[in-house]
């Protein structure tokens, strides 16, 4: 079981094992959300997601684009695009387990912060 939360530990989830896909998302808003450069999301199908405890407060983030945190320590956990809702977006870095799951790509590169270089080093 893949299992992680917010910073505060009053949100909880767990994610049935799997082998998924993560990526980099360069987009404005995640930068902005998430106060960060770029966010790394896990993409996880919706049915092997769920909470288990507490409930997030919701953050309609664009027409598409519903964002999920923590009430009590501000952390994000999900993002859902009705684009695509049969996939849950789980930032990577609210893993238990973070070194699992390293990006294999990158999306909105055009919005990319000039002065970001990965070290693969
Ligand atoms: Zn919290
Ligand atoms: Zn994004």
């Amino acid at each position: 079981m893949i299992t992680g939360g917010c910073f505060c530990n009053n949100i909880r989830y767990s994610i049935d094992e799997g082998a998924y896909q993560s990526v980099d998302c360069h987009c404005t808003m995640c930068r902005h959300v998430h106060s960060a450069p770029y966010v790394t999301w896990l993409v996880v199908p919706s049915e092997k997601f769920r909470y288990t405890a507490g409930t997030p407060a919701i953050l309609k983030s664009s027409a598409n684009g519903t964002r999920y945190f923590c009430n009590s320590c501000g952390c994000h956990v999900a993002c859902i695009n009705t684009e695509h809702p049969e996939v849950i977006d789980i930032p990577v870095g609210s893993l238990d387990e973070p070194e699992r799951f390293p990006p294999s790509g990158e999306i909105f590169s055009d919005t990319k912060l000039s002065w970001f270089h990965r070290d693969n080093s």
